[in-house]
């Protein structure tokens, strides 16, 4: 049975050895972890959402860095994500994931939005990354209905930090206004 203890606008779920997943109302460039989660587009481009949000906080370093990717690979699939430093962010990283536009949930969305999530924890391992904050990837322009998305994201944090063995001590799940938070809480009651 996983212990879960809630404030007024947070909600703290205890996994094994001491680990936690931690919903909250913020803004996620003023949080503090090893790596921020960047709900980015394939061109790396950067745009509006938390991905200018982050951009803007960061500094055009971070930029910099992501044109380097772009000139090399030419971007970044839909569900993977690329590593940069996080400029002026009080992070380590950003890992700049790319979610799927959602058209009808039947064009592999669901899976391409656990691959997201899988990726980022995956490049936290390698990494040595021990706290993470994510967005809700998809969740804005790219139209993936809350709920669902907040099940997909869920099950695969939840999972990570069920394992046996992972470096990832922490994972902030970072909602932007209230009625995202009260979606994501639902999904775990
Ligand atoms: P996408 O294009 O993947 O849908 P968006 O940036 O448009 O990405 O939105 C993803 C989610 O991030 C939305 O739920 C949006 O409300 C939220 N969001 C926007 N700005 C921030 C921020 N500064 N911190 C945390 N979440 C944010």
């Amino acid at each position: 049975m996983k212990e879960v203890t809630v404030t007024s606008n947070t909600m703290e779920i205890q996994f094994p050895h001491g680990r936690q997943l931690r919903l909250l109302i913020g803004d996620i460039t003023r949080i503090r972890v090893d790596a921020i989660v960047n709900a980015a587009n394939s061109g790396l481009r950067g745009g509006g959402g938390v991905d200018g949000a982050i951009h803007r906080a960061g500094g055009p370093a971070i930029m910099r860095e992501l044109d380097e990717i772009r000139a090399k690979s030419g971007g970044c699939p839909t569900g993977g994500a690329v590593v940069t430093s996080a400029g002026a962010l009080p992070a380590k990283y950003v890992f700049h994931a790319v979610g799927p536009v959602y058209r009808d949930g039947q064009h592999g969305e669901p899976e391409l939005l656990a691959s997201c999530y899988r990726t980022c924890l995956d490049l936290a391992e390698e990494r040595d990354v021990h706290t993470i904050g994510f967005p809700a990837i998809s969740t804005g322009v790219y139209g993936y209905p809350v709920a669902d998305a907040a099940g997909i994201a869920l099950e695969i944090i939840s999972a990570h930090l069920n394992r046996e063995e992972t470096k990832v001590r922490e994972v902030l799940f970072v909602l932007f206004d209230k009625s995202a938070y009260d979606i994501h809480v639902n999904r775990i009651r």
